[in-house]
């Protein structure tokens, strides 16, 4: 079996394409999307992020504006900065790029974004929300794995997901997401025993590590769903999943590329998220 490659950056742009027509009506109804990212120090990785995620908001329309701060800026100044966000009426989302300089609180920091702006889905109101299944802003990357999956025509209902990772920011959320659509969710980890023997049963398998190209063959039953969230440069500057790419096409049923794959979507989810927050101010 050759997998079929679920091509991230074409599930992007037709998503896009739509939140581009919705911000086009908010427009018109007198609100205009508005994204703040604050930008504390200069990481390089950092940087490029921050880069991708203003031109994607351009792109479909959403005003966005980057707040840079130096790294030695304090935790006090920066969530100064946040709360007088929080007020403006005018900001629809703030995202604060993490990772942050050592001596600032990422928690103080999350924490401080007002859950209704929370494009992020990080704040703990979001989260709580997401495990309860209320609405609310979810977290961009598990949703746009789920977006990536459903993408494929697959009914989530009744398959077996297994999830590698248990990180805040994809294993976990992904996992409940999964369970939300009516899987049958298996979570591991580093801990995880027999581990091969447990992804070897999932139809839906979804590699959230953060280390180059563990997961090979004997990982994989043949047919299943394989989705890459890993994100590794190797020695040689390529970039490179959490999955054996090469070995795995020739037995998943479909797979994610990458890079290409779940990156693309993380971004769209979040223009998503800032159109959504845009919407319900019209209703207030
Ligand atoms: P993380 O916080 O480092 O979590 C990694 C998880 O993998 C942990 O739960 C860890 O287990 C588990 N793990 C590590 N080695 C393992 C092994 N050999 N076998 C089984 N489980 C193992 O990473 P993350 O933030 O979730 O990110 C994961 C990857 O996704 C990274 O490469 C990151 O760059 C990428 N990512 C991509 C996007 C995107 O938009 N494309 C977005 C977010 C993240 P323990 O909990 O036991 O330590």
């Amino acid at each position: 079996m050759t997998a079929m490659i679920i091509d991230g950056k074409e599930v992007a742009k037709t998503i896009r394409e739509r939140l581009t027509q919705e911000v086009k009506m908010i427009i018109d109804r007198g609100v205009t999307p508005g994204l703040v990212v604050v930008l504390v120090g200069n990481n390089p990785a950092s940087e490029s992020y921050v880069r991708g995620k203003i031109k994607a908001c351009g792109e479909v329309g959403i005003r966005s504006e980057v707040i840079r701060m130096e790294a030695t800026v304090s935790e006090a100044e920066l969530l100064q900065t946040i709360e007088r966000l929080n007020q403006d009426p005018e900001v629809d989302g703030i995202l604060v790029q993490l990772p942050l300089p050592a001596h600032i609180s990422e928690k103080a920091v999350i924490d401080t974004i007002h859950p209704d702006k929370d494009v992020d889905g990080f704040h703990p109101v979001s989260v709580g929300n997401m495990v309860i299944g209320n609405e609310t802003f979810l977290p961009c990357t598990p949703h746009g794995i789920i977006e990536l999956i459903k993408s494929t025509g697959t009914d989530i209902t009744g398959k077996h997901a297994v999830v590698i990772g248990r990180s805040n920011i994809v294993g976990k959320p992904v996992a409940l997401l999964l369970l939300q659509e009516n899987a049958t969710v298996t979570i591991c980890h580093s801990r995880t025993a027999s581990l091969a023997e447990i992804t070897r049963q999932a139809d839906i398998l979804v590699a959230a590590i953060g280390k180059p190209q563990v997961i090979g063959k004997e990982h994989v039953k043949p047919g299943a769903i394989v989705i890459d969230v890993g994100v590794n440069r190797i020695e040689t500057g390529k970039l490179v999943g959490d999955c054996k790419f090469d070995e795995l096409v020739d037995i998943a049923s479909y797979i994610t590329p990458v890079p290409g794959g779940v990156g693309p979507m993380t971004i769209t989810m979040l223009l998503q998220n800032t159109v959504r927050s845009a919407a319900s101010r019209i209703a207030r």
